[in-house]
């Protein structure tokens, strides 16, 4: 069993990264709570995961993932996107989010949530990108999941949002486990060889 670092704050993401990495043989802890991690202020997903993922690495001296993910609207071309946290505003609550987001895509409006996750260690950096596409719910539904799950019905389900979904069946289909998947085929095989 190997253990990674994971540079985020999000719970729901721990929990989501503690569940997709295990099946590998990985397991994931926290970064300390007193680590401050720079500011998210990059242009798109990978620049962010590799913001987060660098600054704790660099304090911590130990391999690090991180992610940044965030949903698009078609109807919004293409936002929210890499604002999709501060969508609502700079201390925007998830549910600030989406009701911002109920109010500006209509119902059907083609939805797509984005997932890079970064790699660094002391040798190497690597990212990897999962991408899960989906439409806006004509109503709020489900208690699963965060942030807008409760609008997102994915284009593999049968109509549920992702919030109806349970947490495996989520990660059947995620855009976070298309990039784990990914990265731990990628770790997984790095450690078995000189490659790199
Ligand atoms: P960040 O990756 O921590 O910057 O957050 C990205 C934003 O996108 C947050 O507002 C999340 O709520 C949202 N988001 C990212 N992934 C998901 C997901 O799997 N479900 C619901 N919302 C998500």
């Amino acid at each position: 069993m190997s253990e990674l670092t994971l540079a985020t704050g999000n719970r729901h993401k721990l929990d989501e990264f503690g569940r997709l990495l295990a099946p590998f043989g990985i397991t994931v802890r926290a970064i300390p709570p007193e680590l401050s991690l720079p500011p998210e202020d990059g242009d798109s997903y990978a620049a962010n995961a590799l913001i987060k993922a660098r600054a704790a690495a660099g304090q911590l001296r130990c391999p690090v993932i991180a992610d940044d993910s965030g949903i698009e609207a078609t109807a919004l071309g293409g936002r929210p996107g890499v604002r999709s946290a501060r969508y609502a505003g700079e201390h925007a609550t998830d549910a600030q989010n989406l009701a911002k987001l109920i109010a500006e895509v209509p119902p059907g409006g083609r939805l797509r949530y984005v997932c890079a996750l970064a790699f660094v260690d002391d040798t190497v950096e690597r990212m990897f990108i999962g991408e899960c596409s989906g439409q806006m719910a004509a109503a709020a539904r489900g208690e699963g999941g965060f942030g807008y799950d409760p609008v997102f019905v994915p284009d593999a389900d049968r109509g549920r949002t992702m919030a109806e979904l349970t947490g495996s069946q989520k990660d059947a289909i995620s855009h976070r486990a298309a990039a784990v998947t990914q990265f731990a085929r990628w770790y997984l095989a790095r450690a078995d060889g000189p490659s790199r």
